[in-house]
Order: structure tokens, then C-alpha cells, then sequence
């Protein structure tokens, strides 16, 4: 045997289980078809928010406060910036659904959350502007996560701990045998006792290899630099946020080093076929109109929009991750579908990972709301 744990797919949730495999001295090969950190997958454009009130789910809260922890954990092995603790706002109608989440997960779970009025909103930060009858709630305690230093930290512990790392090897075949597994890519085979399977927004097009059909919908989504004062919008004096309307999702980031403003829309995009390369920014009149849109009216003291870049998000339908045992072959783990909400959970879910394929194969995280048997569809 070759390995005990080959992981397919080293990004976000693959490194970050390498690492902690490769710490508890087990024998682990990474294998991916770039170099992670890199622009073709779910991870790139700088930030990620990491907010802990979740309202999606009792599991999610306890998720994110572990991989709080983690973040800080990792924080104090590198040099690279893990973790900006800008604090987050939620800003939405008070009686909307999510902010409604995010008051009953911050009460169920005493955290450091504070609503505010619109009013208190534009007096503290004087570069948000909040329509009547929307209330914010503030995190102070988390913030931003530099998701591209994050994979690169958890790439050089890992390989530190004694990880193998296979870049720019895509995996072609998989074959699963009772108590191992063959991994192929186009020039080489390798065997393991144990699979993580972590090819993030290539999973639909590699399960098949596995027996296994998954309702994924890949997205194309896309975000915005804006010019912006710094002395309003920069990290120590204005927060990351999450903009609810009835019909729309946005989110941002402070200026980072005077990149400028961040914004997102998290609903929406275009899907996306695999097969052929992402579209660039600017394809669609919307990678621009809607963020600008948004920007002028609520981030209304930004200025003109610097550029763009293009991700993908790759959507279940119910947007609850996946993260579970191959229904048919315990040494097996399968972890995807992580609905443009993933990255934040990274290192919690790299450590859920690491046990689900180790010991006595449990985690101390209820994982029933991933499960795969939620889908039909599989063979
Ligand atoms: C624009 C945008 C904004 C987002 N904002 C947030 C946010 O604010 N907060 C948050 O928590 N989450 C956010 N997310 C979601 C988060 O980034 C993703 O959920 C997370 O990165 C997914 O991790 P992953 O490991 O599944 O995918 P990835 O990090 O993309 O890793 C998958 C890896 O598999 C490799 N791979 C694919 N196919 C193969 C193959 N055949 N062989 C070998 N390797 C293969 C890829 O090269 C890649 O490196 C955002 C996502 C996007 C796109």
C-alpha cells in the first residue's frame, strides 16, 4: 500500500484534511489538477467572510465556532495573514427570515452578536447606507479570512508533517476494492487504504468514477473591486457584510491593503459547464450592473468600479453541504457541494475529514444534515 489516505482535490476542504492527517503522522497523498492556491476553482479573490451566528442550521454554529478556533490555530503557525477580525454585519428587513436566523442562533448560542438600527448603522459607519425599517446585527469577534494564505499555510504545514502533494495531475480514474483504493492520473497509480474526496467544483464530473450521480449545479458567479476613501472603508474602520433584500443577497469586504472595496452577490449567476473554460469578467452585463447598482445606492461612498473576477459556486439543492461516507464503502469520504458558503467551515471540515477516515471513523459533529441520503439519485 502505497498511502494510508489519498485526498483527490487539494483546495479548500482537501488541504486543510491533509494537514490534519499528515499531524496525526498518517501517510497522506494529495493529488490536484492545479497548483493550489490557484484561479480555476471555488477559492480564489483574496477573502472569504467567516460569520458565526448561522441560521441555517444547528450544526453550522457549532461548525464555525470549531473552525474559529482553527483559523486562530493556524493564525499562530504562520506567517502568511489567516484571519482579519474586522468583525461582520448582517444587514436586512427585521422581520426577514435571515436576520431573524441570525437573532435566534446568536441568542440559542450566546454569542457576541449586537443589533443595531439603521440610524446607529450610518452614524458608526458613515459608508453604509441602510433603507428604513432594515436593522443590522454585528459580529464583533469574526471577520475575513485571506482564503488564498489559508491554503497556502495548510499546504506548507502539510507538507511539513511528511504530505505528499501531487499538483497539476488531474485524476482520471478512481477504483474502490474492499479495503483500498487504486487512484489514477494520467501518468501514475497510487493505492491507499482511504479516499477524501474533495474535487470541489469538478465532484459531478467525478463521481460517476465512484457509482455515485449528485444533484451539483456548478455556478458562475462573479465580484467587484470599487475605488474607495480609505479613511472610511478600511479594515480597522468598517466591517465585512452580508445585504439581505426580499429578492437579492450582496456582500462585502473592506479595502485590504488599499485593493478597495469587495462586493459580491451571492444569489444568482450562471451555470456553468465544466468542460469548457469559466467565461471571463464582463461576458454578461450583469457581472457589473448589479454590484454597481447595489454599491451606489448602499455602499454609497465607494467610488468607480476597479475590476473583476470570476468564481464558481457548486450548489446542492437544498445549498447544505455534502459530507459523508460512500453509502457503499466505508473508506470512502466524500465531501462537496458546498453552495458559495463553504470556505469559512474549511478547517472544521478538514478536521471532520481527518477523523471520518481515521479511528474509529466518527466525528464528534452531527453530519446528518450532509448526508447523502437526502438525494434520491443515487445508483
Ligand atoms: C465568489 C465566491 C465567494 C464566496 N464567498 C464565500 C464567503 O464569503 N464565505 C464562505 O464561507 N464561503 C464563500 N464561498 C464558498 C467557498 O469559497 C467554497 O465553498 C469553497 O472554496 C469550496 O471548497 P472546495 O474544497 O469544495 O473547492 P476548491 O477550493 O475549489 O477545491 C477543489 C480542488 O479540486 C481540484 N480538482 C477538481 N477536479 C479535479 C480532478 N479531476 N483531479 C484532481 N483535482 C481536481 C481543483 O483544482 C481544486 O483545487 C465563496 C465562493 C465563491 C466562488
Amino acid at each position: 500500500m502505497d498511502f494510508d489516505v489519498i485526498i483527490v482535490g487539494a483546495g479548500s476542504m482537501g488541504m486543510a484534511a491533509g494537514y490534519y492527517l499528515a499531524k496525526q503522522g498518517k501517510q497522506v497523498l494529495l493529488i490536484d489538477s492545479h497548483n493550489p492556491p490557484h484561479s480555476e476553482g471555488s477559492h480564489h479573490g483574496e477573502t472569504r467572510i467567516i460569520r458565526h451566528a448561522y441560521g441555517e442550521g444547528e450544526s453550522y454554529v457549532k461548525m464555525a465556532l470549531r473552525a474559529q478556533v482553527l483559523w486562530n490555530e493556524l493564525q499562530e503557525l504562520s506567517e502568511e495573514e489567516i484571519f482579519i477580525n474586522t468583525g461582520v454585519i448582517n444587514i436586512g428587513p427585521l422581520h426577514s427570515t435571515f436576520i431573524q436566523n441570525v437573532i435566534s442562533s446568536a441568542e440559542k448560542y450566546s454569542l457576541n452578536v449586537k443589533r443595531i438600527t439603521a440610524e446607529e448603522i450610518q452614524q458608526r459607519w458613515p459608508g453604509f447606507s441602510v433603507p428604513e425599517g432594515y436593522i443590522g446585527c454585528y459580529e464583533r469577534d469574526s471577520g475575513v479570512l485571506m482564503s488564498e494564505n489559508c491554503i497556502s499555510a495548510y499546504k506548507t504545514e502539510a507538507i511539513k508533517q511528511g504530505a505528499i502533494l501531487k499538483p497539476n495531475s488531474p485524476v482520471t480514474s478512481i477504483d474502490v476494492f474492499e479495503d483500498y483504493v487504486q487512484v489514477k492520473t494520467e501518468k501514475d497509480s497510487y493505492t491507499a487504504k482511504s479516499l477524501i474526496f474533495t474535487p470541489g467544483a469538478g465532484s459531478r464530473k467525478l463521481l460517476p468514477l465512484l457509482g455515485l450521480e449528485l444533484p451539483l449545479q456548478e455556478v458562475r458567479k462573479t465580484f467587484s473591486w470599487f475605488d474607495t476613501d480609505e479613511e472610511i472603508y478600511r479594515t480597522d474602520s468598517f466591517p465585512a457584510f452580508a445585504f439581505e433584500f426580499s429578492t437579492e443577497t450582496f456582500y462585502g469586504f473592506p479595502s485590504i491593503k488599499e485593493a478597495g472595496v469587495k462586493i459580491g452577490r451571492h444569489d444568482g449567476g450562471q451555470p456553468r459547464d465544466m468542460d469548457r473554460p469559466n467565461e471571463p469578467f464582463g461576458t454578461y452585463e450583469d457581472d457589473i450592473k448589479d454590484v454597481s447598482r447595489f454599491a451606489e445606492r448602499y455602499i454609497h461612498k465607494v467610488g468607480q468600479h476597479r475590476m473583476g473576477k470570476v468564481c464558481t459556486y457548486t450548489n446542492t439543492p437544498d445549498e447544505d453541504f455534502i459530507i459523508d461516507k460512500h453509502p457503499n464503502h466505508d473508506h470512502v469520504v466524500i465531501a462537496c457541494g458546498f453552495s458559495g458558503h463553504g470556505f469559512k467551515f474549511s478547517s472544521v471540515v478538514g478536521e471532520i475529514l481527518s477523523e471520518l477516515v481515521t479511528g474509529d471513523g466518527q466525528t464528534m459533529f452531527d453530519i446528518t444534515p450532509f448526508s447523502l441520503k437526502r438525494f434520491e439519485k443515487i445508483q
